[in-house]
Order: structure tokens, then C-alpha cells, then sequence
């Protein structure tokens, strides 16, 4: 039996995760979870999974979601406080990373710190501070497994084979919604549109990321810190049909690729159970009614943000932790209208412009610049400056 706490048990990956769970009881035991604002979804989860603590964000939701709870065992705290109690738990074997965005930085670092296994889907802190959270994985002797599905295929993929052997890695990416929308166009398309993937359900931020293949651009960045490849040796194809996750190529010349209908349950499954595999009652993978894979190469000019990335990357320090705090406020503004698609990408490269990018090593550095990133492009938004 496996103790479980789950950071962002309201979101996409954490109610698939904890569908899995409800059908696996005798493998799966939930031991704390934590949500962002979804008061009634967490009421649920609570009369179900009967975890020890609960966190959400707002006090007041705290005070709703125990008015309406009265006799219940289950602790629940507030804030940033709350998420970090849920990181930490004493009982919790493993810690599911499933908050959106950079909250989840410090309690990630925390589950690590507290030697718990590390089931991470939530991409931001790898982005943010990959260097620290590795270093601190192999001081502490924590396995970090991934949960994002290119990653989770990079890991099978490299399953029984030697890092030194690899000779580059090959993400995927749908494309998204807009794989064919002509360039111009692109600067009016509207956040629903956006939201509108042809492959995946998934959170909004994830989903407008998907849109402007920044999603991908984290993810390469997230690569380089999970399996320690560089930047050059990451590589990108466009694949409309999700149907392979990822591929590693060795020096041999093979190409493994992991190969599943797109469902995140899929990877949840994997990073939860690992190293077993569970039988998750998925349709199985028909080739034939697919008929065929495709594979092209990234246009730039409809897709500048995983440039950014790329250079984010190679600029290194505290750069990338500049690209994401921008492209947080720049998708947030675009979800809210006070800003174009387009706009999206032009916000993080002025950002990043502004930016001299000092050593990671230190968190308060990464925080720091995350603050100041934040600020300064809402500020850019708000003069009117793109
Ligand atoms: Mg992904």
C-alpha cells in the first residue's frame, strides 16, 4: 500500500490521479491532498478519499469547506502554509507535483527535502529551478519520476538502455489548435479558440502553452534537467495524432518511441505504480483504424516561443525562470482580453531582453527574478509597450 499526497488533487492530473487510485484501493492509500479554489470538487474528494489534512488556497474557502464538514476527522489548512504541510506529510511515501504554474515550486522542493519520492507533473519548478531540485534529488537519494507524457516516454524509452548511449532526444507536440491557422490570422484568435485542443483535456494554462507550443518549450527545458541531456541534442517533430509521446534515439542508430492513445491517466498510471505497470482498462491502441503517423518540423514563424525556450536554455541562470514568470502573466492577460495572441510571445522576448541572467544556484535568486519578471511585464502590459 502506497501513501500518497496529492498537490493539486482538483486539477486535470489530480482527478485522474485520483480516478486511478479509487479503482487500485489495495494499492493506494491517500494521505493528504491540496487544491487551488475548487471548494465543492475538494468536499468530494474528502467524503471519498478521507485524507488526514487538506489545503486550499483561500481562508475563506477553508472556513466553507469546514462549516460544511462538520465532525469530519480531516485537518484543513490555508495558503502557501497548507501546500507545504501536504509536501511534507509524515506519512506520505510519494508526492504527486500536480499544481499549475510556479506556486508549486516550493512545495515541490519541500517533498524533496523531505524524501519523499517525487511523482512531478507539474512543470514549472523543473523550469524554474531544475538545477537546485536535481541537486537537492541526489543529495537526499529522491527518485523524481515524470508524469507529463513526453517525459514519461523519454523514461520508458530510456528503460534498460545507458544514458552515455543516447544521442538525442525527440519530443513531440500535437501542434495544438492553430497547426494550420495562416500566421496572420493568428494575432486574433480568441482565448477560446485557444482552449479549443484537438487532442488533449487539459488546464487552461497547459492548454493556451499547447496553443503556443511554449507547453513544448517548457518541456524541452524540463528534459535537459530530468535526464541531464543539453539543449542541442533535444529535439521537437510535430505530431498531429499524440499517438507517440516521445523518442529516444541512441548512437546506434535505434529510435525507441512510446507509442499509447492520448490519455493522461496512461502516464499518471506509470509515475504512480512505478515500476509496475497497472491494468487502467484503457482502449487499446488500433493502428489500423489511425491508418497513419505524420511528422513535420516546427515553423518558427508560427511557433517563436520555443525559440524563446531554446535560448532561455542557453542563456541558462536564472533565464528560463524569466521566460516562464512572463509567460504566466502573458497567457493570463490573453485568457482575460487585455492582450492578443500574438502579443504572447513579443511579451516574453521584451522580458527576457530586460533580463541579465545571474547564477541558479541560489532559490532566492530564482525568486527574485521570478518577481521581478512578473513585474515587469505586467508593467509592460499596462503601458501599452508591445
Ligand atoms: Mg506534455
Amino acid at each position: 500500500m502506497k501513501k500518497l499526497s496529492i498537490l493539486g488533487s482538483t486539477g486535470s492530473i489530480g482527478v485522474n490521479a485520483l480516478d486511478i487510485v479509487a479503482k487500485h484501493p489495495d494499492k493506494f492509500q491517500i494521505v493528504a491532498l491540496a487544491g487551488g479554489g475548487n471548494m465543492e470538487k475538494m468536499e468530494e474528494q474528502i467524503k471519498r478519499f478521507r485524507p488526514e489534512l487538506v489545503a486550499l488556497m483561500e481562508p475563506e474557502s477553508v472556513r466553507r469547506l469546514k462549516r460544511s464538514l462538520p465532525g469530519s476527522n480531516t485537518r484543513i489548512l490555508s495558503g502557501m502554509e497548507g501546500l507545504m504541510a501536504v509536501a511534507i506529510h509524515p506519512e506520505a511515501e510519494m508526492v504527486l507535483s500536480a499544481l499549475a504554474g510556479s506556486v508549486g515550486l516550493l512545495p515541490t522542493l519541500a517533498a524533496v527535502r523531505a524524501r519523499k519520492t517525487l511523482a512531478i507533473a507539474n512543470k514549472e519548478p523543473l523550469v524554474m529551478a531544475g538545477e537546485i531540485l536535481q541537486q537537492e534529488a541526489r543529495d537526499w537519494g529522491v527518485c523524481i519520476l515524470p508524469v507529463d507524457s513526453e517525459h514519461s516516454a523519454i523514461f520508458q524509452a530510456l528503460a534498460g538502455n545507458r544514458k552515455e548511449d543516447i544521442k538525442r532526444l525527440i519530443l513531440t507536440a500535437s501542434g495544438g489548435p492553430f497547426l494550420h491557422t495562416p500566421v496572420e490570422k493568428l494575432a486574433k484568435v480568441t482565448p477560446e479558440q485557444a482552449l479549443n485542443h484537438p487532442q488533449w483535456r487539459m488546464g487552461k494554462k497547459v492548454t493556451i502553452d499547447s496553443a503556443s507550443l511554449m507547453n513544448k518549450g517548457l518541456e524541452v527545458i524540463e528534459a535537459h534537467w530530468l535526464f541531464g541531456v543539453p539543449a542541442p541534442q533535444i529535439e521537437v517533430l510535430i505530431h498531429p495524432q499524440s499517438i507517440v509521446h516521445s523518442m529516444v534515439e541512441y548512437i546506434d542508430g535505434s529510435v525507441v518511441a512510446q507509442m499509447s492513445i492520448p490519455d493522461m491517466r496512461g502516464p499518471i498510471a506509470y509515475a504512480l505504480a512505478y515500476p509496475e505497470r497497472l491494468d487502467i482498462k484503457l482502449p487499446s491502441l488500433n493502428l489500423f483504424e489511425i491508418g497513419k503517423l505524420t511528422f513535420s518540423p516546427v515553423d518558427p514563424e508560427r511557433f517563436p516561443a520555443l525559440s524563446l525556450a531554446y535560448q532561455a536554455l542557453k542563456e541558462g541562470g536564472t533565464m528560463p525562470a524569466v521566460l516562464n514568470a512572463a509567460n504566466e502573466v502573458a497567457v493570463e492577460a490573453f485568457l482575460q482580453g487585455a492582450l492578443g495572441f500574438s502579443q504572447i510571445s513579443h511579451l516574453i522576448r521584451q522580458t527576457m531582453a530586460r533580463h541579465k541572467p545571474i547564477e541558479q544556484r541560489s532559490l532566492e535568486n530564482i525568486m527574485q527574478a521570478h518577481a521581478w519578471a512578473k513585474h515587469e511585464a505586467k508593467q509592460m502590459i499596462d503601458r501599452g509597450a508591445l
